[in-house]
């Protein structure tokens, strides 16, 4: 008989992964619906909880989906199945799902979703970009798991320094396609060689893309204004060759090279304790749905 995990081993094993004491206060993280006692078979790793990843997980015979983003950020009174987040609540219970959210501890842990983005578009030599604050100020949290490679976003090195383009092709390519593509702000010719990341939503890091010298900073969602500035500033004080440069993939995008590793590495850490099959949703759960070029790029 093949022994499998029970949820209850599959939260614990998570929760050593992406300690929830690493994820920012107004985060929202850990199990949302599901029986601790329940067996884990397999396991469905998505960006979003919204209603196709669920139908992924039901027509796949899921115990357990695991997001980055939570259904619930704020408290609710109801979740009657009257609202399309308590509909979804109802049907995972219904199926016996449980879900599970790794968010901002996610995004700061080693291997997390800035690692994985970094991965994916090939840095090396690269810290934190915001090393985590232990409980008491000290500067990794004091859990002690991995305390230096615990953070927000990261910054790092090519292996050889390249141009603009050829990098911001290089993001294009690693990252799952979307309907916005990858956007630059900056001359496509100048030379990029150290390289800061944050996964999501990145415009209020800038200052710390700064400090760290970033030639370039890849993230997601930057507005006008914040990325304006940014860009008159570099280049006022350093030219039109001035860093740092700003390439803006897809929120999404950003994100989903995460779910290979957490499935990688839970089910590593849950050998022991019985075997679960682990699949990554490749479901687009992109909001944006399509894009037309503007009418003079025709
Ligand atoms: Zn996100």
């Amino acid at each position: 008989m093949t022994a499998h995990p029970t949820l209850a081993d599959v939260v614990r094993t998570l929760e050593a992964l992406y300690p929830p004491s690493t994820a920012e206060g107004w985060d929202a993280v850990g199990l949302v619906t599901g029986d601790p006692a329940q067996p884990v078979r397999k396991i469905l790793f998505a960006v979003d909880p919204v209603a196709t990843v669920a139908d992924e997980a039901i027509e796949w015979g899921a115990d357990l989906i695991v997001t980055h983003h939570p259904l619930f950020l704020r408290p609710v009174h109801s979740i009657a199945a009257t609202t399309f987040k308590g509909s979804l609540v109802h049907r995972l219970v219904r199926e016996g799902i449980g879900l599970y959210v790794a968010h901002t501890n996610a995004d700061a842990a080693p291997r997390g979703v800035a690692d994985a983005l970094a991965d994916a578009i090939g840095l090396v030599d690269r810290t934190p970009l915001v090393p985590a604050a232990g409980p008491s100020g000290s500067a990794g949290p004091d859990d002690g798991a991995h305390p230096a490679e615990t953070g927000i976003g990261r910054v790092g090195r090519l292996e050889e320094p390249t141009t603009l383009r050829t990098f911001a092709e290089r993001v294009a390519a690693a990252l799952p396609p979307t309907e916005q593509g990858v956007r630059v702000a900056g001359d496509l010719d100048a030379t990029v060689s150290t390289v800061a990341v944050v996964g999501g939503s990145g415009d209020s890091l800038f200052d710390a893309v700064r400090s760290a010298g970033a030639d370039v900073y890849v993230t997601a969602d930057l507005r006008h204004h914040p990325a304006s500035e940014l860009r008159e500033r570099a280049e006022f004080e350093g030219g039109a060759a001035g860093g740092p440069f700003l390439v803006d993939v897809a929120h999404f995008a950003s994100e989903w090279p995460w779910l290979r590793y957490a499935a990688a590495d839970l089910t590593e850490r849950l050998a022991d304790t019985g075997t679960v099959d682990t699949r990554v949703s490749i479901r687009r759960t992109d909001p944006w749905t399509a894009r037309i070029g503007s009418a003079h790029r025709a």
